[in-house]
Formats: structure tokens, C-alpha cells, sequence
């Protein structure tokens, strides 16, 4: 580390920022977030620094005078001229301020980071200068993580210490200030609703202690696959989690979003054969809800689809246990996705059908041929397998044997692979070409190709 990080003291200082132009308001916007009180020097200002000047938030020297840098913190030089900002950075250091120059960094004493505002809690990012890029893009994945609302609700914290020293024993407060920051009152402030997140944390130190932690189920899509692909909500989710249950589907990558010290366990659901029966899953979470505990079931793509969540949600209520559901990317928008082609598209196909070629043993298999007219995508799910009868059974119906197939394995991720062919011919295509499970078919039957085939029928029969 060629420079070490530190925050400095603001209050009741002062920063001279030297120089008018574009550079010298930029940091002293940066500056403006502190309590510091602001002193440029420059024979002209620019509008937005004239300004703060014109509003008493900053002070005008046209030149520097023997104090200007007394009781001075830190002190930004851009006067775009190497000579005054020499001058400058030689009267700034002799009165012991810390001395940044602007783009001149064998001049500088420190450094600006980038930064990630939400006072009270500051994250400063720094690469010594070697990739400034790098720190704006880790800067925006840290804009991301941390919830806007972070700030104020650290700041009523703040404010409620002392009441948490007097009331809270110094044994609890470890485990007081951990269910603040992580549970339903730091929630409610996200939400929006500060004065509930207030209320409850003054109850909670009233009795002395956090209360008791309300076990809950989460639901959670993990989308289908790519670990960019899961939603913000599934993230913080999986960081909240004190055990997260997962599926064959769930890639690895995604699993290492979650705290470290979670349980996971594997129930090793595969496509049509359980390597844990359902009824056992619903148990176990319920179960590891009623002790208190956070559990996330983590599901591949979007929970709700082929997902058997009406079970677990069947068997939270009927327990009392609060259950949410934490909506995914679904396989199907990641299969289209990759072939860079949307879903529905104006004119081709405006009715969108997902349904599976492989159901529960012993169900009747879903009807879909009906719903296999002009103008239909349909996204068939754990379907592979069972090609062969979706091809039979839409030619049958009257599908056009030219219609597009696109076949998408394991979307999104390393071991992604597509295929677009026709629907004649299906079953043969994917074994060929060995496309495999996870995948899905994606059929497209557009408007032009049904007023073809009803052509071309009509030809036949001779009545055209
Ligand atoms: N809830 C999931 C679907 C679970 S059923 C979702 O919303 O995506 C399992 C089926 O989903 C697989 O047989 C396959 O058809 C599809 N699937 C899941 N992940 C996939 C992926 N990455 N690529 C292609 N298909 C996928």
C-alpha cells in the first residue's frame, strides 16, 4: 500500500480550494458534503463556485494573505498553472495542510477516492492511481449493495446510542445492534417508513433487549444461472439468510452471495426425480422457521414457475409461518435473451405460452395444442427429453413443420449452448447436435406463417 486510507477531521476546519475554473468546482463539490468551511482563491470564479460564494456557503480571496491557510485540513490546487500551483502547494504545506494538486500527482500529498455517500457511512475507494476506471465500476457495484435509506437509518442509530448504553447490558448490545441493522425496523426505515423503524427500536430498548427474531421463509429465484442475473432483493435475501435450501439448477457462483456462516443444504431436486420428496422439504423449512431462523429456498429461475412453491407456501401458512415469494429471471426470458430475440415481437407473435413437456406421474399432460395458433410463442420447459412428442403432437395440430425452434441449454452460463432449427424434425436435431437438459424449446409460430399454412391448405383442397 503506497497510501494509506484515513478519513479526516472536517469539523470546524478549513479547506482552501485554489483556482476558479471546472476542476476547482468539482472539488469543491466534493467538499461541500463535509462540515469544513470553504475558502477559494482565484482572481475568477466560475458560476457555480461564484454561486456558493454569492450564499455565504464559501469564502472569495482573489489572492492568498499570510493566514489564509491557518487551521487549514486540506487544501485542492487548480489554477491550471503549473508555477502558482507550485506557489500554492508551498504556502498550504508550510501551514501543515495536506496538499492535493490537481492532476499533478508527484505534487500531492494524498489522493481523492472514490466515493459512496451515505453519511454517516462512507466507503472511500482507491487503486494508487493504477486503474481509476476500476474504482469508478467497483464504486457502482457498492452504490448498488448498499440501500439508499442506509445512511439515515445509521444516523437515528446514532442518535439512539446513548439510550442503547444505558439500557441495553453491555453482554446483549452485540446482539442488539445486529438484529438493528439486519432486521424488520432496519426494513421498515427501507420501506420508507422511518417513524415505525424509529418506534421500534426504542421499544426494543426499552425491554432492554432485540426482540426475538421471527423465523420467515423466502422463496427466492436465483434466475437461471448467471450470478448477475439474480435481482438485488434475492441478494440481500441471500445475505439476511441463516439457511438457505437449493437446487441441482442453482449455480454454485450464486450460492456465494450468502453470508459465509449460512447452512446450505442441497436437496438436490432433479427434473422428474426427487432426490429429496417434496413433502420433506416443506417440513424442514417450516421447521427451520419455527426456531427463528431466516430461511431462503432458493430456487432456479423464477420461483413460481415449475417451481412447486404452492406446496411450501400450503405449508408455511398452514404452520404460521410468514412467507414471501422473491420473483427470478425465468429460463424462458434467458433463452430468448441469448438468442438476442424477444419473447413476443409486434406482428409475428403477441401471445406468449410457457408450459412443460413433462409432468407429475400419472397427471394428464397438459393440453397445449389448442393454444399453438399463429401469433404464439411457446417456451416449453424440461422438455428434452420428450421432443419428440412436442414435435408429433404440434405438426398434428396443425403447426407448420417450418417453424422455428430455438433450443437454449443451460442459459446464461458457461456451458450455454443454441441451436435454431425447425420444428420438423425436432427430436432428431437435438439429439444430433446432443443438446441436453437444462434446456428450453422455444417455438415460435408466427401471424405470416399461419396465414401460409391456411394458404397452402386451401391450395390443396383445391379451393384457391
Ligand atoms: N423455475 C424455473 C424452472 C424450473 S423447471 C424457471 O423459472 O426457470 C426446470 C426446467 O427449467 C429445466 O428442465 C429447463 O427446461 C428449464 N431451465 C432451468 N434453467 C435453465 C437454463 N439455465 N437454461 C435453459 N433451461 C433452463
Amino acid at each position: 500500500m503506497k497510501n494509506f486510507p484515513m478519513f479526516l477531521r472536517m469539523s470546524g476546519r478549513r479547506v482552501v480550494i485554489c483556482g476558479g475554473g471546472t476542476e476547482a468546482a468539482r472539488k469543491t463539490r466534493l467538499v461541500l458534503k463535509t462540515e469544513a468551511s470553504i475558502v477559494i482563491v482565484a482572481d475568477q470564479l466560475d458560476p457555480e463556485l461564484a454561486g456558493l460564494v454569492a450564499s455565504g456557503r464559501a469564502t472569495h480571496l482573489t489572492q492568498a494573505a499570510p493566514d489564509t491557510f491557518d487551521n487549514c485540513a486540506l487544501c485542492f490546487i487548480a489554477t491550471g498553472d503549473e508555477t502558482a500551483d507550485l506557489a500554492f502547494a508551498a504556502l498550504a504545506r508550510a501551514a501543515g495542510a495536506v496538499v492535493n494538486v490537481v492532476d499533478r500527482p508527484e505534487h500531492c500529498d494524498a489522493f481523492t477516492p472514490s466515493i459512496v455517500d451515505r453519511d454517516p457511512v462512507v466507503v472511500a475507494i482507491g487503486t494508487e492511481g493504477m486503474a481509476p476506471v476500476l474504482g469508478r465500476s467497483i464504486k457502482t457495484d457498492i452504490e448498488v449493495m448498499l440501500d439508499p435509506r442506509l445512511g439515515t437509518f445509521a444516523a437515528l442509530a446514532g442518535r439512539l446510542r446513548d439510550a442503547v448504553a444505558e439500557r441495553i447490558a453491555p453482554a446483549s448490545r452485540r446482539a442488539f445492534w445486529e438484529w438493528a441493522f439486519t432486521g424488520d425496523a432496519f426494513d421498515k426505515h427501507r420501506k420508507g417508513d422511518e417513524h415505525a423503524a424509529a418506534d421500534m427500536l426504542k421499544a426494543a430498548i426499552a425491554t432492554g433487549a432485540a426482540p426475538e427474531n421471527k423465523g420467515r421463509i423466502s422463496l427466492v429465484g436465483a434466475g437461471p444461472g448467471a450470478r448477475d442475473l439474480l435481482t438485488l432483493r434475492a441478494v440481500r435475501r441471500l445475505q439476511e439468510a441463516d439457511v438457505i435450501f437449493y437446487d441441482r439448477l442453482v449455480d454454485p457462483e450464486v450460492l456465494e452471495l450468502a453470508r459465509r456462516d449460512a447452512d446450505r443444504i442441497y436437496v438436490g431436486k432433479e427434473v422428474g426425480a426427487h432426490a429429496w420428496p417434496q413433502d420433506r422439504i416443506d417440513r424442514l423449512i417450516v421447521a427451520e422457521a419455527g426456531k427463528g431462523l431466516r430461511v431462503v429456498r432458493l430456487k432456479s429461475g423464477d420461483p413460481s414457475i415449475f417451481g412447486r412453491a404452492g406446496e411450501e407456501i400450503a405449508a408455511a401458512r398452514a404452520a404460521g409461518i410468514e412467507i414471501e415469494i422473491v420473483p427470478g429471471i425465468t429460463a424462458a426470458s434467458a433463452a430468448a435473451a441469448a438468442m438476442t430475440r424477444p419473447l413476443t415481437e409486434r406482428g409475428e407473435t403477441d401471445t406468449f405460452v410457457i408450459t412443460t413437456g413433462t409432468c407429475r406421474p400419472g397427471d394428464a399432460e397438459p393440453d397445449w395444442t389448442p393454444l399453438a395458433r399463429p401469433g404464439t410463442a411457446m417456451a416449453f420447459y424440461m422438455a428434452v427429453d420428450r421432443a419428440a412428442h412436442v414435435e408429433a403432437n404440434l405438426l398434428n395440430a396443425g403447426v407448420p413443420g417450418d417453424c422455428t425452434v430455438e433450443v437454449v441449454c443451460s442459459a446464461s452460463t458457461r456451458r450455454e449452448r443454441r441451436l435454431s432449427t425447425h420444428l420438423s424434425g425436432l427430436a432428431q436435431a437435438l439429439e444430433r447436435h446432443q443438446m441436453a437438459s437444462p434446456a428450453i424449446l422455444l417455438v415460435r409460430y408466427s401471424k405470416v406463417q399461419g396465414a401460409l399454412s391456411r394458404h397452402r391448405a386451401a391450395v390443396s383442397q383445391g379451393e384457391l
